[in-house]
């Protein structure tokens, strides 16, 4: 496998970063995970914009035109052949001092790995997620703000933790306001009847590309797909609940906190909106050429 360092492609065993590198130090850095489906980089352009929102709010600039990164990331899949995969797309502030100040680190290193993808196993996807919802709220919105997708997962890893000692793959995290803000690595969504709900991105969500595109799919095929605040309670007495997410497309929840939700099969909607990414996905997106 070939890792794209710094405008170069280099064997991956040579694909080292700094032990001063403060994306190791601080996880101060910023990343994206991105899919390709059938020879086609999906939503890559909603990707970049994020990667460099997400960079201009931690002060980091990329040292590469949107077009170049654009550029270097297909060219990293087509050295490896990532015709359907993963691809991971770094950018850490790069080398300086052991201290804070990120201003010490003078050049920001890019890295790109394309590679094979690691989904929920299918069956799954067949029988819905059975979650929970956890203790460990998700970082208020003034202190981390949740757009940004950045390097310090530690408030998802936390949550992720009590999930798994529990017993689950995932779980639902709470904001501070006892509003339900995501899951620690794909959006939620509640249906009731024809509308489909999502928490706001000041709820402390991450603003989705998954999301967005389901959404969209979503009023295309007659639903009203709305963002407004969601509690446990409308989760526990949804029809149909599920996650999205680059990794995890779009993917039924059955239970949360051991609650049956709706039927307790994945639901009608879910499956016909999990149908339409798909073929969506597999369609659309920029060919690596
Ligand atoms: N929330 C979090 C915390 C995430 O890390 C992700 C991405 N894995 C998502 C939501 C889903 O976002 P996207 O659809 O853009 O992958």
């Amino acid at each position: 496998m070939k890792i794209y360092m710094n405008g170069q492609l280099v064997p991956e065993r040579a694909a080292k970063v700094s032990v001063f590198d403060h994306g190791l130090l601080y996880g101060d850095g910023v990343f994206e995970g991105i899919r390709s489906y059938n020879g086609r980089v999906f939503m890559l352009e909603a990707h970049i914009d994020r990667l460099y929102r997400s960079a201009k709010a931690i002060d980091l600039t990329i040292p590469l035109s949107r077009e170049g990164l654009t550029r270097a990331v297909v060219r990293t899949c087509k050295a490896n052949r990532t015709l359907n995969g993963y691809i991971r797309l770094i950018v850490t502030r790069g080398v300086g001092s052991l201290g804070l100040n990120p201003y010490t680190c003078k050049t920001p290193q890019v890295i790109i790995i394309s590679g094979a993808i690691q989904l929920y196993p299918p069956k799954l996807y067949e029988e819905g997620l059975s979650i929970i919802t956890v203790g460990t709220l998700r970082n208020h919105t003034e202190a981390v703000n949740p757009k940004i997708k950045s390097l310090n997962y530690l408030n998802n890893i936390l949550a992720k933790i009590e999930a798994i000692n529990a017993g689950c793959m995932e779980a639902i995290m709470l904001n501070p306001q006892g509003f339900v803000a995501e899951a620690t690595g794909d959006n939620v969504f509640a249906v009731r009847g024809k509308v489909l709900i999502t928490p706001p991105p000041w709820c402390g969500t991450l603003d989705g590309i998954t999301r967005n595109v389901v959404m969209q799919l979503a009023s295309d095929r007659g639903f009203e797909a709305v963002e407004d605040v969601l509690t446990r309670y409308d989760l526990y007495t949804a029809d149909e609940v599920f996650l999205t997410g680059t990794a995890a497309e779009v993917i039924p929840v059955v239970k949360i906190d051991r609650r049956t939700i709706g039927s307790g099969k994945p639901g009608a909607v879910t499956r016909q909106l999990a149908q339409a990414f798909h073929r969506f996905a597999t369609t659309h997106g920029t060919p690596i050429r």
